[in-house]
């Protein structure tokens, strides 16, 4: 006789077939610091950094005007900007397909969304990249963005904070997205004269272009946890140079023990940070 006997029917056999499986493909995601397995929607939750490690995942455009803007409100400015595809190009792939692809996959017109809203009460103008626009890329429109901003922002004086999110120049409009590097730098000088700040917030990854112009042009240049920023990538470096490059080479923390930033901030402290680095500037 056997010591148990199972008295309801097995689960398999009682469960239709097609309930017997639960979807869950999508729903976890493996982080790639620590390797912990995290529900999707907790990480989400927690503005996308591991509850874990802390490690920082990257943020859409979106959701990080939510995060730094109060009530998760602000005007847009130069939403119908666009870029008008100058040199025709084509690699794999028309840059017109990409273009169009881009804006239908995330509603926006180009890698940059500029928001005039309010930081613990203060107006600030607030310039937020996408990176999965075309790898958050600077062409035409993101430095005209960039460019229209800092001079709103000296005419009405309202702080000007930008992050930056961004591969670098966009190869695909050639020489016009480097002279956006003149452009914009032109354009904060303009502001710094008009006693304006501006703080850039640098997250990962902020290279080529972008470094090169605005995201270390502010009065304060600080950055996320871990973030990688640079000109140009590390093996192009190593194969220059000829040296094995050190430990976190080109990460936010290296940097600031290089003295190219200013501070490392974790995106949970980044608001209150922004606001009182603000405080003091104006006050
Ligand atoms: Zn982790």
């Amino acid at each position: 006789m056997p010591w148990f006997r199972r008295e309801k029917k097995s689960v398999d056999a009682a469960t239709p077939p097609e309930e017997r499986t639960v979807r869950t493909e999508g729903m976890w995601i493996k982080c790639e610091a620590c390797r912990a397995i995290i529900w999707k929607k907790d990480l989400e939750a927690n503005w996308e950094v591991c509850p874990k490690c802390q490690h920082h995942f990257r943020l859409g455009s979106i959701r990080r005007l939510e995060l730094l803007l109060d009530d998760a409100q602000w005007t847009e400015h130069d939403a119908a900007l666009a870029s008008a595809d100058p040199l025709e190009f084509v690699d794999t792939k028309a840059y017109s397909k990409r273009l169009s692809d881009a804006i239908e996959k995330l509603g926006i017109n180009d890698a940059i969304i500029t928001a005039e809203g309010r930081m613990n009460s203060r107006p600030v103008l607030l310039c937020s990249m996408e990176f999965g626009f075309i790898g958050g890329s600077m062409g035409a429109v993101v430095g005209e963005k960039v460019t229209r901003a800092a001079e709103m922002s000296r005419d009405r004086k309202m702080p000007l904070v930008i992050v930056s999110c961004s591969g670098g120049a966009r190869m695909m409009e050639g020489t016009i997205s480097l002279m956006q590097l003149a452009k914009v730098s032109a354009a904060l000088a303009r502001l710094d004269d008009a006693k304006v700040p501006f703080i850039s917030v640098l997250t990962d990854p902020t290279t080529g272009g972008v470094t090169a112009s605005y995201a270390m042009l502010g009065d304060l240049n600080i950055a996320e946890p871990g973030a990688l920023i640079g000109f140009a990538g590390p093996r192009v470096i190593a194969q220059t140079i000829r040296q094995k490059l050190p430990e976190g080479f080109q990460r936010a923390e290296f940097l600031l023990s290089h003295g190219f930033l200013d501070a490392v901030v974790p995106r949970k402290d980044l608001k209150a940070y922004i606001s009182g680095a603000l405080d003091f500037f104006l006050t």
